[in-house]
């Protein structure tokens, strides 16, 4: 039954550690649902949401967004029907709060997960990389001005919107940011490693490629 081929990821990494594209590389190979709380606030404050205008004041800052707020949005999300038979989590969870919380969520549904993947890049490439990262206005697709760029400046590729830098990108927020991951994120990694769930791919240095191959190494098999 495809139950037992059940991959229920969460992809853990700081700020600038490449979440989002190898996000988008597994959910294509192994068609599950992207689940990434950052995407989603970012998405509650384009609306003009209540709760988009009390997460933004957090994230402009480099700060939290409350946990109670993000678990609120991600349980929802987690009981939508395409998430029934396997996700990835991006972005989530980031305290151990929320982790226990999580922990608790699916296990009231008979569930649990079934990866952790910790994405391991040095802390003086992290800053480098969130320096010159690059969104499309458009359709949301990530570049970097030295690391990969678009054929012309400021233009999207695949779609030709306005490329432009997230608000938190700047350097101030950005060294917050990284400080924030530091005190309330990386504890996770002991957490899911007590739980011998945890992986650890390296990313310093590498090709979006070379770090995919070691993340479909320890994923296995082909979709299910
Ligand atoms: P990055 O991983 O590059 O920092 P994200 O898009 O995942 O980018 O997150 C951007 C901001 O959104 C965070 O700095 C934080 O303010 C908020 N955020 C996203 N996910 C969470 C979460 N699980 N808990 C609290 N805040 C979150
Ligand atoms: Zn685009």
């Amino acid at each position: 039954m495809a139950r037992t081929r059940e991959r229920n990821i969460v992809l853990l990494g700081a700020p600038g550690s490449g979440k989002g594209t190898q996000a988008e590389r597994i959910v294509a190979r192994y068609g599950l649902p992207h689940i990434a709380t950052g995407d989603m606030l970012r998405a509650a404050i384009a609306k003009g949401t209540e709760m988009g205008r009390e997460a933004r004041r957090f994230m402009d800052a480099g700060e939290l967004v409350p946990d109670e707020v993000v678990i609120g949005v991600v349980r929802e999300r987690l009981t939508e029907d395409d998430a029934r038979e396997g996700f990835l989590l991006d972005g989530f969870p980031r305290t151990i709060g929320q982790a226990e919380r999580l922990d608790a969520l699916l296990g009231g549904a008979g569930r649990g997960l079934t990866h952790v993947i910790q994405l391991d890049v040095p802390e003086d490439e992290l800053a480098e990389r969130l320096a010159g990262r690059r969104l499309c206005r458009a359709c949301g697709k990530g570049y970097h001005v030295v690391f990969d760029p678009p054929a012309r400046a400021g233009v999207c590729d695949a779609c030709g919107g306005e490329l432009y830098q997230r608000a938190d990108d700047d350097e101030t927020t950005v060294r917050n940011r990284l400080a924030v991951y530091r005190a309330q994120t990386e504890p996770l990694v002991e957490h899911y490693r007590a739980k011998c769930i945890l992986s650890i791919a390296f990313g310093g240095g590498k090709m979006p490629d070379e770090v995919f191959e070691q993340v479909a190494e320890i994923l296995g098999g082909a979709a299910s």
